[in-house]
């Protein structure tokens, strides 16, 4: 432990290899950075191209590598992000070789932490023997999920009391016991040997696995999430008070991008001054912004589906579509002579768009996204209603909270948790969601709107000085000084 008390506080920052994990850390990283924190990220050489021009572009943050030993669990060497899991079609197998390595990166980790002797470390909840390398080395881990309140304190009652064994089928839907509000759920909506489609060997390595990341979060020293106070202050509260957490809200951190919202996370693959020029054309609220962030990877047939519906919305739009849907299909899901049709009124972003930036200009209306909780957040932030398409990991948690708590989402569909995307949602219903969410004419999206806008200067005020996330992140800041 650090024994000078005139010398800057050293944070370490371990983010998972995912884009969704990589670019709020990333933030996070600046945040700390921007008070006065001497900053370190850690992660592998293909991964630090991804925000080294993020992080050049504010205050000084140094980062240090290590190598990511792909190839020791099945897997090609140029795989360093979940990315290409997903990408190349690896499924549940390939998320578990991922993990195992992911776990072997602990021995080169804990040798950067005895050269570097940081004051704490913020590592991710992906890494659950973090906890243990901070300790060995007499510094507090802090533990970043990425995800909501909400979505912290429904998971741990789903953990902890298995409503899902007291129903008699898949469909049959539970409360989730002990939350602020009455949730239901179906099993359809977890992860399950059936949804991941995974051997037995697997789900038991995986079964282990997150039951140490369950035990990681109560053990460490608390709890840093990107997420604002004014958004769920019960699921604040209920985590702190009830289920004895201690955490930080510091979010939305994306708002720290003020210099330049174009660079964050890759390299875009259209120009910002393309993109604006594009934006600033139309009338505001005129124009739906659809992306499923970095991991899903949809099949053709749903791809296919997706462009009917838009097409058939007659809305303006800019749809986000991966590489990999390039690579493997070509434009073969593309309906024949779609991007002619819809031009002028329409914009496919083949590869990465800067998604904050489009998300805040005045034309976008609305959002269609997967409620991964970073693009949630950013619509949050960006004031917009949403229409929700959950697939995995902590999306369905998040869409209940869209939809219920806060009342800003219209739901299109994705009713079961998988790897693949899930089950192919219907062109009308894409059709039929994106009208709704564009109209002006229903008074109960109006209402969503209206909500929808408050929440995001309420998002704003959060991370000005005095607001409650610029509070909570001093309070930490101080904390962690006094522990030095
Ligand atoms: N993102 C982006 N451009 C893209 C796709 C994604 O900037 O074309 C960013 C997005 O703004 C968000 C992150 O990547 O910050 C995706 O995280 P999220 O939690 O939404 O989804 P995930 O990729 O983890 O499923």
């Amino acid at each position: 432990m650090a024994n000078s008390t005139d010398r800057l506080l050293h944070v370490y920052f371990f983010p998972f290899l995912a884009h969704g994990h990589l670019i709020p850390t990333v933030d996070m990283a600046k945040l700390f950075a921007g008070r006065g924190v001497k900053t370190t990220i850690v992660t592998t050489p293909l991964n630090a191209p991804n925000f080294s021009a993020t992080t050049t572009t504010g205050p000084d943050i140094q980062t240090r590598l290590i190598d990511f030993p792909a190839a020791e669990f099945g897997l090609p060497a140029e795989c360093q992000n979940l990315e290409f899991i997903s990408a190349h079609n690896k499924g549940w197998e390939g998320v578990s070789q991922f993990t195992r390595a992911a776990v072997a990166l602990r021995e080169p980790f804990e040798k950067l932490l005895e050269q570097d002797r940081p004051d704490c470390l913020v590592a991710d909840m992906l890494f659950p023997w973090a906890t243990e390398s901070a300790a060995k080395f007499g510094i507090p881990r802090l533990i970043f999920h990425g995800t909501s309140f909400f979505a912290l304190a429904a998971g741990d009652a789903v953990a902890t009391h298995e409503p899902q064994n007291r129903v008699s089928s898949d469909d049959e839907s539970f409360v989730i016991p002990g939350l602020p509000d009455e949730v239901r759920f179906t099993r359809r909506q977890l992860p399950s040997r059936q949804t991941t489609g995974s051997s037995e060997k697997e789900e038991d390595f995986m079964f282990e696995f997150f039951k140490r990341v369950g035990e990681s979060s109560s053990e460490c020293f608390g709890t840093v999430v990107n997420s604002f106070y004014e958004l769920e202050p019960a699921y604040a509260d209920h985590y702190r008070r009830v289920l004895g957490r201690r955490s930080w809200h510091v979010g939305p951190v994306s708002l720290c991008n003020a210099d330049d919202r174009a660079v964050r996370g890759k390299e875009a693959t259209i120009g910002r001054d393309e993109c604006l020029k594009w934006l600033d054309s139309k009338e505001p609220n005129t124009v739906v912004y659809v992306s499923f962030g970095s991991i899903v990877k949809f099949s053709a047939e749903q791809m296919r589906e997706i462009a009917i519906g838009i097409e058939a919305s007659e809305c303006q739009f800019i749809w986000v579509v991966r590489e990999c849907h390039q690579e493997d299909d070509g434009n073969n899901w593309l309906p024949e002579g779609f991007e002619d049709r819809t031009s002028g009124r329409g914009m496919i972003i083949r590869g990465w768009a800067p998604q904050v930036l489009i998300l805040d200009h005045a034309a976008i209306g609305a959002l269609v996204t997967h409620y991964g909780w970073n693009s949630t957040l950013e619509g949050i932030t960006a004031g917009l209603p949403m229409v929700t398409w959950p697939v995995m990991a902590d999306q369905f948690y998040n869409e209940k909270l869209v939809t219920e708590v806060v009342r800003i989402g219209v739901s299109v569909g994705g009713r079961e948790w998988s790897v693949d995307g899930g089950g192919t949602v219907g062109h009308a219903a894409v059709e039929s969601a994106l009208r709704r969410v564009m109209s002006r004419e229903v008074e109960e999206v109006m209402g969503m709107h209206r909500r929808a806008k408050a929440l995001g200067e309420m998002a704003r005020k959060a991370v000005e000085e005095g607001g409650s996330s610029y509070f909570d992140l001093s309070a930490l800041i101080e904390e962690l000084r006094s522990q030095t």
